[in-house]
């Protein structure tokens, strides 16, 4: 994995290093691979993803389904 690492020299002679700010990514369903929903605003981990089993990992269409094929 490449870093996102610029070096600039500043103006007093100095090389300082520039690290660029990664760029968020929407979490997809393991499944489908749609985007599942979460909340990036928010600080707290719980707050992001949904409060459920597979929350933010797992569709809810996907997580119905394979629930209830294990019901079977
Ligand atoms: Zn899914």
């Amino acid at each position: 994995m490449t870093k996102n690492v610029r070096k600039k020299k500043s103006p007093g002679g100095r090389l300082l290093v520039h690290k660029a700010k990664r760029k968020t990514r929407n979490s997809h369903c393991r499944i489908c691979g749609t985007v599942v929903q979460t909340n990036t605003l928010k600080d707290s981990k719980s707050g992001r993803h949904a409060d459920r089993p597979y929350g933010g990992e797992i569709c809810h269409a996907c997580l119905r389904t394979t629930i209830q094929a294990l019901d079977l």
